[in-house]
């Protein structure tokens, strides 16, 4: 066995083969793969799958991942065999409420790009002629189909074996990973020691146990899954061809169909989920006991079967000729688990990865160790994406269990996860309860939306906004409108402690922070710069606002959210000379926005500084005092107006409230939710990381190339960005507003010039300043100027929208600088 290797690919499963195969792709060799099983029907999950490829998704990443496994799987062939069937897919609606929903998720196929259509039962049924007469409809999906799974992985594996690039070793265990110094140095297996300075897990099920030997945690819980297949059915009789008709999805049902010659396969997720302990999977014995198999449970069955009767009742009453109780692994937020871990250099991972979606994700990670980065965003999919609660036991469990019960449900963009609640608590929490906060979670804080406390200030801002659908009205209430009049107009204080906050200490800080983003921050202490981490080729990998606090001490703030991305990509860039120190603050800071045209007749009544304009410009922070409270002041504002952020110790943070709160009684200060800053940022134009900017956008694109300064010396993307700016862009994000009083989109719809798709809605909401439904997206260039008319597709109606010029409030900035 060879004892020395580029890199280790644990797991010749789906994941495993199709990210060698890309490897091989773009030109790698070297590359060892084992398997603890043999070669390529090794136990694992992929060896037993039935192979369904539903495309659409509502994740733009998922569904350009499984739009290019089908083509990919499409294009194999395995001895001179068919493997793959591109038959399409039917996602089926046997109630009102899912027909209308149908309508959300063909749209995600039209925004992304990857083809759907909406069918009545009578189109749906002459697609699969055993359907139900009780249908309401279907959405069609030409791209979906079905495969072998492991013959796919077995002809990807060829492939990357014929260009010389890879070795399998079946029948081979992982015993151990070797850890120097936070960096992989071996693989040792049952069959020798590989030397390597990366290893890919891509162990299915077995992933947490790969990764407790390299100190990894790999935050995926292993499920039971059941699926079966009919006896034949007189309706297929003399049916020869594997699988013709589209596959179908019953998610009413929580369930799932295939045509298999002349039976049906059936698969069904309603029953409560079936966790399986990593260590107590069977240990690989021989052929005829697959490892990721268990017992079959007929009782789990037998509402599925029931159901199947319905929907096709060719299949009621039939009895199954073959069953199987399979493992298969969920995770907290559904999202597979990609990249390189946080914690170890070296240790990859291709996790949690179904058939649907492996032949995108072998690509991505073929280009992602490759090239730095990978084509696509993969903010919902980098493994560095979770924050310390939500890698524990506990939560990966409770949560990963959860998303198996809600696989086929109709979600709400705005639903909430009820269980676990009130894990991170801002100190300011007692007085959010006291205000009646709606609270909603956001990477485990309760985070206000709305105060029901406010809802008596309708009277004095009554509701000027749309009128809602009932869907637009569900996680919604009209106090948000009077919640952002009230800043406009007055001073309202938001709880924005969950931002990631990052100090950057030490000699190296100023020349690490200029290698790793955009703008220049060169700058006298207690100046605030605003600027972009872009990744090699220009991408927007984050927007931040770094505060120089001295000469070798910066604060560098971030969404809460996706902060802990950012801070890897620190981390990982840092010099490793020893003169940069990273630290995480978040937890020990609190953080008040205080804004709106009163701000500073509150604030100065509780501070003895100046904070004239001329004393305390816009971008600038001062540490100040309020009364005994020492805080860090940084005047910039995330919603357009005049006001700070004002950080303090964490413990000192509900007296900071106290003090503010009761200085500003005479004007009336309002405590402000999520619901009312994602308004007025938007009136404002401000982009949102994760929606109007990602990797995938550049700054040019984006609007943001004010914070690009090429000439303040090298920095990860520069040569990329030049080139972008000399090139031109073909795309811009443009601001859109509706035509039409009433209308209102919520965010992913298609942007269209009649029948063509220009680009989809990155953002959307209602500003109540400036009295119009606003909408962000990219558009091709030549569509981008002001005055072009589009239309937006909302639940299939078409609402029409013209291109405006931005941002449409205080485009002087006065109101800030005021
Ligand atoms: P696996 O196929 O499990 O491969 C992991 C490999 O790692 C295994 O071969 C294992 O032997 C090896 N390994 C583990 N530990 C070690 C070690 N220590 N040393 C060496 N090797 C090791 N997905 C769909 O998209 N569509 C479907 O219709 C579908 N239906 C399903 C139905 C059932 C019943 C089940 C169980 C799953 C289904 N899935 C489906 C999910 C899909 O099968 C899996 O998500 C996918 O196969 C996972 O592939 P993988 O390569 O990550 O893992």
């Amino acid at each position: 066995m060879q004892d020395r290797a580029r890199i280790v690919v644990i797991g010749a499963g789906i994941a495993g083969t199709s990210t060698v195969y890309h490897l091989a792709q773009l030109g790698w060799k070297d590359i060892v793969v084992v398997d603890q099983g043999p070669l390529f029907k090794t136990g694992g999950s992929t060896s037993h799958a039935p192979g369904l490829l539903f495309v659409v998704n509502s994740s733009r990443t998922m569904a350009n991942f499984a739009k290019y496994t089908t083509a990919l799987d499409d294009s194999m062939k395995l001895n001179g065999e068919r493997i793959f069937w591109k038959t399409g897919g039917m996602e089926v609606a046997w109630t009102k409420e899912r027909w209308y929903d149908l309508k959300r998720k063909y749209a995600y196929g039209k925004s992304w790009g990857v083809g759907a259509e909406l069918l009545g039962p009578s189109e749906a049924r002459a697609k699969v002629p055993l359907l139900s007469e009780k249908i309401y409809g279907a959405m069609y999906s030409p791209n979906d189909g079905a495969g072998y799974a492991h013959m796919v992985a077995e002809a990807l594996a060829l492939e990357a074996q014929k260009r010389g690039a890879a070795t399998f070793y079946g029948d081979t265990k992982v015993t151990g990973i070797e850890v120097v110094n936070g960096q992989v140095k071996a693989v040792n297996t049952d069959k020798g020691r590989i030397q390597t300075d990366i290893v890919l897990c891509c162990a299915g099920i077995w992933g947490p146990l790969v990764g407790k030997m390299a100190g990894v945690t790999v935050p995926l819980y292993p499920m039971r899954h059941q699926y079966a297949v009919t006896e034949p059915l007189p309706e297929l009789k003399g049916e020869k061809e594997k699988v013709r008709h589209p596959i179908l999805r019953h998610q009413d049902e929580a369930m799932y169909f295939r045509q298999e010659f002349d039976s049906y396969l059936v698969g069904a997720y309603r029953h409560e989920p079936m966790l399986v302990e990593p260590e107590d999977i069977l240990e690989w014995k021989d052929s005829k006991v697959m490892p990721s198999v268990m017992d079959w449970a007929p009782s789990i069955f037998e509402q599925g079967l029931r159901e199947s009767g319905e929907l096709l009742p060719a299949t009621k009453g039939k009895g199954l000729k073959f069953k199987l109780n399979g493992m298969f692994s969920f995770t907290a937020d559904g999202m597979p688990l990609m990249g390189e871990s946080p914690n170890v250099r070296g240790f990859w991972m291709a996790e949690a990865v179904w058939i649907t979606h492996a032949g995108g994700v072998g690509k991505a990670m073929a280009e992602w160790l490759v090239q730095g980065y990978p084509e696509l965003d993969m903010r919902e999919c980098d493994v560095a994406r979770f924050h310390p609660h939500a890698l524990t036991k506990s939560y990966v469990r409770t949560r990963s269990a959860q998303q198996f019960r809600e696989v086929y449900d109709i979600i709400h963009p705005g639903q909430q996860m009820e269980n676990p609640r009130n894990l991170r608590l801002t100190p300011f929490y007692p007085r959010l309860k006291e205000l009646d906060a709606e609270f909603f979670e956001g990477v485990g804080w309760e985070r206000p939306q709305w105060f029901k406390a406010n809802a008596k200030m309708l009277e004095q801002y009554p509701y000027n906004g749309p009128k809602r659908t009932e869907w637009q009205s569900r996680f919604w209430s009209p106090i948000i409108a009077a919640e952002h009049h009230a800043v406009r107009n007055g001073v309202g204080m938001f709880d924005i402690t969950p931002f990631t906050k990052i100090e950057v200490t030490g000699p190296g800080a100023l020349k690490f922070l200029q290698s790793i983003t955009s703008n220049n921050l060169d700058q006298p202490v207690g100046r605030i710069v605003y600027t972009a981490m872009p990744n090699h080729r220009g991408g927007i990998r984050a927007d931040l606002t770094i505060t120089r606090l001295s000469e070798d001490r910066f604060l560098v703030l971030t969404g809460g959210g996706m902060g802990m991305l950012d801070l890897f990509w620190l981390r990982k860039n840092a010099l490793r000379d020893g003169s940069v120190s990273i630290t995480d603050v978040t937890s020990s800071m609190f953080n008040i926005g205080l804004w709106g045209p009163k701000s500073r007749d509150v604030l100065k009544t509780v501070v003895d500084e100046d904070i004239s304009n001329d004393a305390f410009p816009y971008m600038t922070a001062k540490r100040m005092q309020i009364q005994e409270i020492p805080v860090l002041a940084i005047r910039i504002s995330y919603v357009g107006e005049l006001g700070w952020e004002i950080y303090g110790p964490a413990e000192l943070g509900l007296r900071a409230w106290d003090i503010l709160w009761k200085a500003g009684r005479w004007s009336g200060i309002t405590a402000v939710g999520g619901g009312a800053f994602e308004t007025l940022r938007l009136e404002k134009g401000y982009r949102m990381w994760g929606s109007d900017i990602h990797t995938e956008y550049n700054p040019y694109e984006a609007g943001i190339g004010f914070a690009v300064r090429p000439n303040k010396g090298d920095f990860i993307g520069r040569d990329a960005l030049a080139k972008i700016k000399k090139d031109g862009v073909k795309r811009k994000l443009v601001c859109i507003t509706m035509d039409e009083p009433n209308t209102l989109a919520m965010g992913k719809e298609p942007i269209l010039d009649g029948s063509k798709v220009l680009g989809y809605v990155t953002s959307a909401n209602y500003g109540y300043t400036v009295g119009k439904s606003i909408v962000y997206g990219y558009v091709p260039t030549e569509c981008a100027a002001e005055g072009t008319k589009v239309q937006i597709e909302h639940f299939k109606e078409i609402y029409p929208a013209t291109v405006t010029r931005e941002p449409l409030l205080d485009p002087e900035n006065l109101r800030l600088k005021g």
